[in-house]
């Protein structure tokens, strides 16, 4: 039951550093309390952004994300047998639209930041914009075409991501919840207890998602993973009326704001089935799922300021997740400052679908001491941004 490497959490995080790992020739045993993909990464979208970014450790971490999505279909072709679902991978483009005359500025001068770090950000006329988008709201104030966004099947991604771990040597252990650290002679962490019995490594990363807060206190570790739950609206199948990802300039002040209140903004996109999807609520509950009507109409209104022809949809179904919520914004990807064997890759909020390929680069490279891709200092568990919280 020995492994150079534990990976608790089989979500997408999880999943593409037991690849990475593995992929490094380390051994590794995948844990998780329930099954793939059993937690957040099946309970949101697959947005790969670097539109809702601002300039700093998350873009060059969602720009360096996106070039390994770019490739990895075709490693995974290459990799394992047919019949495994694809990805879904399809830079679709995102389309950033402001509705009212004081979200114009603001969403310019983003872009303008985004543009000076290396992003492909394209302000349009409002005439541009209803030519990527005929059925926009006339009436929009100020546009921005990101063409580098893009988007995955984040089960099917979670999937095949552990699929290619196992291919590479990796086991999974589905049913096994961590529940303690193992007693240990020296002050390192030598393994976990789960309830589906004792496993010892080297190493131990942790990648529980929105729960991670509280197996990291299982562990001795004190990590502030909060869940913030999010909703998303389907309807009903519909004739084929939006082209990209399209919304509105709120979304990128609600992933950015600190306030356990309810904030909502539209994302909005036509899926393959013929549905639209309509995102998300951001808000501090706790574990609580019960249904909020208060976030469903705030959404669906404002999905219909930015296309007024989703005023006639039906909604065949909401659901929804929690994110795995950090104070400072940022995921933390590197070892424990206080428990030695411990290392951390979680926190990303929404975006970890989007970021799950760098962060695993990145703590591959730190686990094996390669020289990292991405500067760390910024995710490290033990900066000063965390330690308040
Ligand atoms: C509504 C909504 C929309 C979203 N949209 C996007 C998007 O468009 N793009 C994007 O990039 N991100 C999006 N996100 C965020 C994204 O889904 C998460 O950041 C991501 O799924 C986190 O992945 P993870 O692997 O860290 O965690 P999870 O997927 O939650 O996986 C954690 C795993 O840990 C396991 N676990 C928990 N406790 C234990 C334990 N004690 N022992 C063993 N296993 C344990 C769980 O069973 C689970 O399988 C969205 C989230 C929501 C809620």
């Amino acid at each position: 039951m020995h492994s150079d490497a534990i990976v608790i959490g089989a979500g997408a995080v999880g999943a593409a550093c037991a690849r990475a790992l593995a992929g490094a020739g380390l051994t590794v045993t995948v844990l998780d309390a329930s099954g793939a993909a059993a937690g957040t990464s099946g309970q949101g979208e697959g947005n790969l952004l670097v539109s809702d970014k601002l300039r700093g450790p998350e873009l060059s971490l969602a720009m360096r994300s996106l070039e390994l999505w770019d490739g990895l279909q075709r490693e995974l072709d290459d990799e394992l047998p047919p019949g495994i679902p694809p990805l879904e991978y399809e830079r679709k483009g995102g389309l950033v639209v402001a509705t009212t005359d004081d979200g114009a500025a603001p969403l310019l001068d983003f872009a303008a930041q985004q543009r000076a770090a290396g992003i492909d950000a394209r302000p349009l006329t409002a005439a541009e914009a209803l030519d990527l988008e005929p059925d926009l709201n006339p009436a929009v104030t100020a546009a921005v075409f990101y063409p580098e966004d893009a988007q995955v099947q984040p089960v099917n991604a979670t999937e095949a991501l552990l699929a290619s771990a196992r291919a590479r040597g990796a086991r999974t252990v589905f049913g096994a919840r961590v529940i303690a650290a193992l007693p240990a002679a020296s002050d390192r962490l030598t393994g976990v207890r789960t309830t589906r019995g004792d496993f010892t490594a080297d190493h131990v990363i942790l990648a529980a998602g929105p729960w991670s807060g509280e197996v990291a206190a299982c562990l001795g570790a004190s990590l502030p993973v909060r869940p913030r739950r999010g909703v998303v609206l389907v309807t009903t199948r519909m004739p084929h009326r939006i082209f990209h990802k399209v919304y509105d300039a709120d979304y990128v002040a609600a992933v950015e704001s600190d306030a356990a209140s309810l904030q909502t903004s539209s994302v909005i996109e036509s899926t393959a089935g013929g549905t639209v999807l309509v995102g998300s609520s951001r808000q501090q509950r706790g574990f609580d799922d019960a249904l909020d009507l208060t976030a469903v109409r705030e959404i669906a209104e404002k999905a219909t300021r930015v296309f007024p022809f989703l005023a006639g949809a039906s909604v065949m179904r909401v659901y929804g997740g929690f994110r795995p919520f950090l104070p400072d914004h940022l995921p933390v990807i590197g070892p424990d400052p206080a428990v030695a064997g411990l290392w951390h890759a979680t926190g990303h909020e929404g975006a970890g679908i989007g970021l799950a390929l760098g962060t695993a680069e990145l703590l591959r490279d730190l686990v094996t001491g390669r020289a990292p891709q991405l500067e760390p200092g910024a995710f490290a568990p033990s900066r000063g941004t965390l330690a308040a919280a």
